[in-house]
């Protein structure tokens, strides 16, 4: 544990936590807000969207600003707020987690970006609970300051939903395994060193229970990575082509036959983390400058969709704050996730919509005025949240099946 990391581990009283890492920031960052928590940033060029229209360079150099503050944040105790010192966190609670994740959004923090998202919230603690001890060494500490980079091998042309159904095929050889198939949509495959990847492992097994998960150094032959070009403009998703990838057994994350319960563990902390770490696109302070700036506020039409917005955005935070709380206390990721998920991209979508008809036709053509056509970036980049880590609809049916118990979707 760093000397930051132990002075931070005494902060246990949260307002004390607060007062220190509010000074930490102030430092290092420059505020967004004025510090009596008012918001007016209507002269300021905003960007609101939700995947960014980049080159790979601008990406790349996005990206490493991202890591270097990750880096920087895990050093002084508040980038793995709730891991344990081993693993390089002051071991402190949800809570602390919450204060720090609020105050940071005061500031102008380097961008959260999704590569850095998915290896840190969801590879870092699906390793840490199912891997080796070895393993946990190996990759826990690393990705946790993303010293490397982990994207998410799962989905592939012919399994999303129904990922169970995916062919790319694990067959054992004298040294280890060799992977040969397709996958698609991997964001960040292209900056990543490593990738978590589901292979069917046993063609005769039921569905669930023929499949192995594995790590997968992206730079091994036989991995080619080969950028889609999105609606919004940019790339930040791929093809992922694996011709007899040979991997040694060393990389097989979890039991032979287990590769479910490793998508399943990878899963629950992505709909749990896409509810709230995720702040991409304008939100209900965005939505709120934008009614005043059109002087519009006082319309009760435009009043009442801003509060059903702020709604959303609290019950999001709320059901994040159970489900890290529930988490810490032992209990596997459940259908809080699911919920927050879906709140979270409800409101993704009434914020896209609110604004397109706040603005009109200012939405489709930039007038040059601030912080109006840039909105568009939002309305592009909403259903794709609405897709990513399960579907509104699956949402739906885990919250149906598992928290309701309503008879099963049939399958
Ligand atoms: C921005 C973005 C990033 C992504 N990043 C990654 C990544 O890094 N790694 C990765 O592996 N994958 C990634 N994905 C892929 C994502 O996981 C899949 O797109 C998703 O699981 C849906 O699968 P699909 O696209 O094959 O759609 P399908 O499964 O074919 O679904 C099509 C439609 O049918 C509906 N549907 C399907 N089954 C049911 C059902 N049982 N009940 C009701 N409705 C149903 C769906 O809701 C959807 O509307 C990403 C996707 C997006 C959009």
């Amino acid at each position: 544990m760093s000397m930051a990391t132990s002075e931070l581990a005494a902060h246990h009283d949260l307002d004390a936590f607060g007062d220190h890492v509010r000074a930490w920031l102030a430092e290092r960052l420059d505020r967004h807000l004025p510090a009596d928590g008012t918001h007016n940033h209507s002269d300021e060029e905003r960007s609101y969207a939700i995947f960014h229209n980049r080159t790979e360079d601008e990406e790349r150099e996005l990206l490493d600003r991202g890591r270097a503050w990750q880096a920087e944040r895990v050093d002084a105790g508040v980038g793995a707020i709730t891991w344990a010192p081993e693993w390089g966190g002051p071991g402190l609670t949800a809570s602390h987690e919450r204060i720090y994740v609020e105050l940071e959004g005061q500031f102008r923090a380097p961008d959260r970006h999704e590569n850095i998202l998915v290896t840190v919230e969801l590879i870092a603690p699906t390793i840490h609970l199912l891997g080796t001890e070895e393993q946990k060494k190996r990759f826990v500490p690393t990705f946790l300051r993303t010293d490397e980079l982990c994207c998410q091998l799962f989905s592939e042309p012919g399994a999303g939903s129904d990922l169970a159904s995916l062919s790319t095929r694990a067959v054992r050889t004298d040294t280890g395994w060799r992977i040969t198939g397709q996958k698609v949509w991997t964001s960040g495959a292209q900056f990543s060193e490593w990738g978590l990847l589901i292979a069917r492992s046993d063609t005769e097994a039921p569905k669930h229970r023929g499949m192995t998960a594995f790590l997968v150094p992206m730079d091994a032959p036989g991995v080619e990575v080969r950028p889609i070009r999105q609606m919004s403009g940019g790339s930040t998703f791929n093809e992922v082509f694996l011709s007899d990838v040979e991997l040694p057994d060393s990389l097989r994350l979890g039991e032979v036959g287990d590769g479910w319960n490793v998508t399943l563990t990878t899963l629950g902390f992505e709909r749990s983390s896409s509810g709230g770490i995720v702040s991409a696109g304008g939100n209900a302070a965005d939505l709120i400058a934008l009614a005043k700036q059109l002087e519009i506020a006082d319309d009760p039409l435009v009043r009442q969709t801003l509060a059903d917005v702020v709604i959303h955005e609290r019950a999001t935070a709320t059901f994040n704050a159970r489900y890290a709380e529930r988490e810490l206390a032992g209990h596997v990721p459940g259908v809080e996730g699911s919920i927050a998920k879906l709140v979270w991209t409800q409101n993704l979508k009434q914020i896209g919509d609110a604004a397109a008809k706040f603005l009109g036709p200012r939405i489709l053509a930039d007038t040059g005025a601030p912080n109006t056509y840039a909105w568009t970036e939002h309305v592009l980049g909403a259903p794709g949240y609405r897709i990513a880590g399960g579907s509104d609809e699956i949402q739906r049916n885990i919250i149906g099946e598992r928290g309701l118990g309503l008879p099963r979707d049939s399958r």
